[in-house]
């Protein structure tokens, strides 16, 4: 399998194949450098003292990931950087403390920012909630959230330099997807390693179940970057970027996609508009559109808007009614004695199913949520699984189509 082929058709975008997981095993990029393509990506660098891993990879990947690297190389590894703690990059650092302990070798040295500490705390202090919500955004209903992590043995702040066997490793801090990203660049090597700061889809700013995200630094995170004159590209999700004039390319039009979202967000909000009128609003450069990889497959710029709302915000979106709702159980009945019964407002949901534009899928939902809240009968519950499994097949980010995926699920409760 030619890597660079495949990567170059996907940065035509001539290669539709969707997901990176269509391509594994294990890659040389680079002069002593192996690129692993998975959920996420794993980097591994040689040097005369072992091997360096960027990225570990997630519990469910992780020993099929070292397998493929131990094909490459039988050294030891003897550092790992974490790009950032989320589970799908750190969860694989264990099997290298085991493999380890196997060949009396000194366990791997793991280094990471600072606060991936902190967020392996909020992990354990939020985990039922972390199952619910990974269960419901990668629609896999049975997901175990870890309790337990590999903690890093050593932390930095603002940037580092990692010295290993002759290889020089340059850390430095970002925000964008997390609070917690490093970016890791080898230049005699030619190669970046930017975790999920790019990932072959329009930013993942806004995810609407998890914690604040950086949109305006990640801009800079990337600007940055693209300064860097990286030949190789190796970012936490996705395939590889080859050719200095690609990468930076990729890095800017990233950056300048999210600059314009964040700028038109803020100068609405200085000029006193509420939320709602912003998200009606605005949009993403109409001249980037065509990008393969700008695309709204796993998030979706409405909700960066939303990100960027609470990022310097409060949280009430200026509607004065939502300031201090009311239950929505008796908004419900309200709605619904006014239509006239559950029956007339079911009537309105199957038609605005029916005529299907986003705008009227979108008025189903509410209507169809205030019948819910009435009654759940089986003709409510059939219509609101037909309502919310359309949502999801229109859906073209993960993000919508999990939580659409999920209402549909849950319309219909199976029996086993
Ligand atoms: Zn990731």
């Amino acid at each position: 399998m030619d890597l660079e082929a495949i990567a170059d058709q996907r940065w035509r975008g001539e290669d539709t194949a969707g997901p990176e997981d269509a391509v594994t095993g294990c890659f040389t990029v680079a002069q002593d450098v192996a690129f692993l393509p998975s959920f996420g990506n794993v980097v591994a660098l040689g040097s005369d003292d072992g091997l360096v891993l960027v990225d570990t990879g997630a519990d469910f990947n992780a020993a099929g990931i070292r397998q493929s690297l131990r094909a490459w190389s039988e050294a030891r590894v003897h550092t790992i950087v974490y790009t950032h703690g989320h589970v799908d990059h750190v969860m694989g650092a264990r099997l290298y403390d085991d493999e380890a302990d196997e060949h009396h070798w000194p366990r791997p040295r793991v280094v990471a920012h600072e606060r991936v500490v902190a967020r392996f705390e909020r992990y354990a202090l939020t985990a039922g909630y972390n199952e619910i919500t990974n269960r419901r955004q990668f629609n896999r209903p049975r997901l175990r959230w870890p309790r337990e992590f590999r903690f890093p043995d050593e932390t930095y702040r603002d940037a580092t330099t990692l010295e290993v066997g002759g290889l020089s490793l340059q850390l430095r801090h970002e925000r964008g997807e997390t609070d917690d990203a490093t970016v890791v660049w080898v230049p005699e090597r030619g190669v970046l390693c930017c975790g999920d700061l790019f990932i072959w889809t329009s930013p993942n700013a806004g995810n609407p179940q998890k914690v604040q995200r950086y949109p305006r630094e990640w801009a800079a995170a990337l600007r940055h970057m693209a300064e860097l004159g990286a030949e190789v590209l190796l970012p936490g999700h996705g395939l590889p970027i080859f050719g200095a004039a690609r990468v930076h390319q990729a890095l800017s039009e990233t950056a300048r996609y999210l600059e314009s979202i964040v700028d038109d967000v803020v100068a609405m909000m200085n000029e006193g508009a509420g939320l709602g009128e912003i998200l009606e609003t605005v949009r993403p450069p109409a001249d980037l559109a065509d990008r393969p990889y700008l695309q709204a497959t796993y998030d979706e710029p409405e909700f960066i808007v939303h990100a960027i709302w609470r990022r310097y915000g409060g949280w009430w979106d200026g509607d004065p009614a939502s300031v201090k709702p009311a239950p929505a159980r008796r908004l419900a009945d309200e709605i619904v004695a006014l239509a006239g019964g559950t029956d007339p407002v079911l009537a309105r949901v199957a038609e605005l199913v029916e005529v299907g534009d986003d705008e009227s899928l979108r008025v189903a939902g509410h209507l169809m949520e205030s019948v819910w809240r009435v009654a759940r009968g089986p003709a409510q519950a059939q219509l609101r699984e037909r309502l919310y499994a359309t949502r999801a097949a229109r859906a073209s980010s993960t993000m919508a189509r999990g939580v659409f995926s999920g209402a549909a699920r849950e319309s219909i409760p199976d029996d086993h």
